[in-house]
């Protein structure tokens, strides 16, 4: 049995809330890895785990993803997350989704929920009955809020504009051969930015139609989900799942650049080096894939307008420049690079 501060992940939380609603049925864990630019955001995730340990150890880790990414961001938020334990069933009530609303108002601004994994903007209204410290619910057109998907997606497209140039001296996409993974919310978007651009689009995804939807769209092509990873392209954008970077995958690539939106790429921090010796530009996920957050938090901190999001999304290549140039110099790989920068944003160097 582990104790809580031993923990692989627990790496000094701030706060650690375990909850338990014997009249609603709700278990849940609300994790808060820091306050230090600002109040703990990230969204609460819906999911039915075998073990409950596993989703401690989910939450504890979403949670400090979301310290580094709220601070590689720029925002004025820290870092945190909610899992909720759903039974096999899924059960999920509006009286569970208020009592885990009231958690959420108890601990006083120092947790911000928002959406994830099986919660969506409907359960999130029921959730804001009960709490002033939530975000990413339904706004008035023209105002800041609303899906954070094309937000993300114009983030990864600057993102790969930036590689393309530092890797292979582009200035533009025009002409380079882009293999996406995935042909979801993110995914489409980029797809569409890129071809535009001048890309020229080879897209799989698991569900065949929604890959030929976006192909047909941006005069691309169809690949087998199986094949896109070993495609050979200018660059690999992943855009569907996560752990998708092993010592296998690696060893297999055929492209001098992974930049893409997907959460967590990297199975493990030794993935991180393993790609950067094969010589391959790496574009740290979770800085790439900030244009979403970037947008739910700036309608969360009411402090700018849809100007603002796009003046803090195109932070996002000038931050990877960063990371990529401080990689040059050290000879460190960009992930982790990129995680030292945050521990230094979040006063934990
Ligand atoms: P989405 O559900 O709209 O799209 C995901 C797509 O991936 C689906 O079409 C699915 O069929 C496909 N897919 C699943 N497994 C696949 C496989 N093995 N091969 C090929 N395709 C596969 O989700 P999304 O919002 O576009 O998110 C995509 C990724 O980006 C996720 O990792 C997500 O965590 C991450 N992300 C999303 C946002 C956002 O704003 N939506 C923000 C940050 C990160």
């Amino acid at each position: 049995m582990h104790s809580p501060w031993d923990y692989p992940d627990f790496d000094d939380h701030e706060i650690v809330h375990f909850l338990t609603d014997r009249a609603t049925g709700l278990r849940a864990v609300i994790c808060v890895h820091s306050t230090h630019l600002g109040p703990g955001a990230g969204g609460v995730r819906f999911w039915h785990y075998g073990k409950s340990g596993d989703a401690v150890r989910d939450a504890l880790r979403l949670s400090r993803g979301m310290s580094f990414k709220n601070a590689m961001a720029g925002l004025a938020l820290g870092g945190g997350k909610a899992v909720i334990l759903a039974d096999e069933a899924r059960t999920k009530t509006p009286e569970m989704l208020a009592a885990y609303g009231r958690a959420v108002e108890r601990l006083g601004g120092a947790y911000v929920t928002a959406e994830d994994v099986g919660v969506g903007v409907p359960d999130l209204v029921e959730v804001s009955k009960q709490t002033r410290y939530v975000s990413g619910l339904p706004v008035a057109a023209g105002a800041v809020g609303g899906d954070p998907g094309p937000h993300t997606s114009y983030g990864v497209f600057l993102g790969v504009r930036a590689a393309a140039r530092r890797a292979l001296g582009k200035d533009s996409l025009a002409g380079l051969h882009i293999a996406v993974q995935g042909a979801g919310s993110v995914a489409g978007g980029l797809a569409r930015l890129a071809a535009k651009d001048g890309a020229r689009i080879s897209i799989a995804d698991i569900d065949q139609a929604r890959a030929q939807k976006v192909a047909d769209e941006v005069g691309g092509t169809v690949v087998a989900p199986d094949a896109i990873m070993t495609l050979e392209a200018d660059i690999l954008s992943p855009n569907a799942l996560g752990a998708i970077l092993t010592e296998e995958s690696i060893a297999a690539l055929k492209v001098p650049v992974v930049a893409g939106g997907a959460n967590n790429q990297l199975a493990t921090p030794a993935d991180g080096q393993r790609i950067h010796q094969r010589g391959i530009l790496y574009a740290p996920d979770y800085v790439i894939n900030a244009g979403g957050i970037i947008n739910v938090a700036t309608e969360y901190l009411k402090d700018g307008d849809q100007a603002t999001v796009q003046g803090r999304i195109e932070q996002i290549p000038v931050r990877l420049e960063q990371i990529w140039a401080e990689s040059a110099v050290t000879g460190r790989n960009p992930a982790e690079v990129a995680d030292a920068m945050a521990m230094r944003l979040i006063g934990r160097a």
